[in-house]
């Protein structure tokens, strides 16, 4: 009898070089526009708001890229990260299909954000930048950028969606811990901030906001930059290397995914995992489906258009192609607060447009009462923005079960829950089975 559940790689297993999908794409997505001229965006332009080498990486068509040791070494911390197969979920859900996961939530601050904060601070302190700015909704991107910029001697400016930053004070906390500043955004701190104040002094927040007054921060102060946690084409190349140790993994496993699953936010974790599995299929040969899993209150990929919108609310981001909700969109304040974002993101809208991204929207209470399951089984408490992924991964295993068919399913463990236990007090009924 087959009994491992653990697939482990040794840290010289550690992949070299990041994955961009770019250099594979059957089409190209349109460029991003300057939103004053309407023009494609130059490089340059996005030079006073990002590193220059991850501005390079933005616009970059080359397919690998190298990983500099430095950041190789700081992903030796909690990187490989384990495969596992969910072995009692599956006994659990009497399901024929075998259930993988990639379990990035082992990293320092429970998710896989921290992949693209060690690589953006490292570029930045390369640079000679000593202060970023960023947003953060549920506080996961403000503690990875938190600890990163703590490893670089580099001080962070975090703007906190005021819902969040009411409702997960550990959070605020956690990020104070490693050294970062965090304000309540909407803020007085910035002209837009106090801007939303004056229309309306009652105002949650929302990511969108928070990126407004983050990147507003950042071009107004010297030597400062903005970093941003997803959507973009470089955070997702960072994140490729969930996706690039899980094909070494699986192949210890001897089986091969015929789903790929992820939660979506702004699409950085739902990247990571599935875009090196996806080359596969593009390159020729191997079939695999693609699901992005979303809540049902901000289903930017199953509900929204393809257009060009902007990254943020106040609009001073560029303009990207991609499908949106549109950058005014204010979805219903649930737990997920990392998937409450507007927009799918220009290379994932590309895939989706030419069919090779499908999505589902879940709603919240069986999201929960998935990652309770989860939990019970599998002894991990997935974030809420995980649960979505494991309340899809749990229909394609119900699927499978109906129509009698084995079938191999792996999901991507965004992050645990163990600072979310407010939402699942309040958001969880007892048991979906
Ligand atoms: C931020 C976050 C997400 C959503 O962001 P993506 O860029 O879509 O991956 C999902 N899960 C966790 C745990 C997060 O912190």
């Amino acid at each position: 009898m087959k009994t491992t559940k653990k697939f482990q790689l040794a840290e010289s297993e550690i992949p070299r070089q990041w994955y961009n999908i770019v250099a594979d794409l059957p089409n190209q997505p349109r460029p991003l526009l300057n939103p004053q001229t309407r023009e494609p965006l130059k490089p340059q332009e996005m030079e006073g708001l990002f590193a220059k080498e991850l501005v390079a990486q933005e616009f970059s068509a080359q397919r690998w890229i190298d990983i500099p040791d430095e950041i190789v070494q700081l992903y030796k911390i909690y990187r490989p990260t384990p495969l596992v197969r969910a072995r009692k979920l599956e006994k659990a859900l009497d399901t024929p299909a075998k259930i993988y996961f990639k379990n990035e939530s082992v990293s320092p601050v429970g998710s896989h954000k921290l992949n693209t904060a060690i690589a953006q601070a490292y570029y930045n302190s390369k640079q000679g930048i000593m202060r970023l700015t960023t947003e953060t909704g549920a506080g996961q991107w403000g503690s990875a950028m938190s600890v990163a910029c703590g490893y670089f001697g580099i001080e962070l400016v975090v703007f906190m969606v005021k819902q969040s930053y009411e409702q997960k004070p550990y959070r605020k906390i956690v990020i104070n811990t490693y050294g970062g500043k965090v304000h309540a955004s909407p803020s007085s701190l910035t002209n837009y901030g106090r801007s939303v104040l004056e229309s309306d002094p009652g105002c949650r927040g929302s990511l969108g906001m928070a990126i407004s007054e983050a990147v507003e921060m950042a071009v107004t102060t010297p030597d400062t930059r903005y970093s941003l946690g997803s959507v973009l084409n470089h955070v997702l190349l960072h994140q490729t290397i969930i996706g690039l140790e899980a094909e070494k993994q699986m192949e210890m496993t001897g089986d091969y995914p015929d789903k790929v699953i992820a939660c979506f936010g702004g699409g950085s974790n739902f990247s990571g995992i599935s875009f090196p599995f996806l080359r596969h299929k593009l390159t020729g040969g191997r079939s695999v489906e693609l699901i992005a899993a979303e809540p049902a209150a901000c289903p930017k990929l199953t509900r929204g258009v393809l257009e060009y919108d902007f990254g943020d609310t106040a609009g001073m981001t560029p303009l990207i192609p991609m499908y949106t909700l549109g950058h005014d969109f204010q979805p219903e304040q649930i737990h997920a607060a990392g998937l409450r974002y507007h927009g799918g993101g220009q290379i994932v809208s590309q895939l989706k447009l030419d069919g090779f991204v499908n999505s589902c929207a879940i709603e919240q209470q069986e999201t929960f009462a998935a990652g309770r399951l989860f939990a019970k089984t599998e002894g991990i408490i997935p974030a809420p923005e995980s649960c979505h992924a494991i309340a899809a991964t749990i229909r394609e295993a119900l699927k499978a079960k109906e129509a009698g068919r084995s079938e191999v399913l792996l999901f991507n463990l965004s992050g645990h829950g163990l600072l979310d236990m407010a939402a699942y007090e309040s958001g969880c009924p007892d048991s979906i089975l």
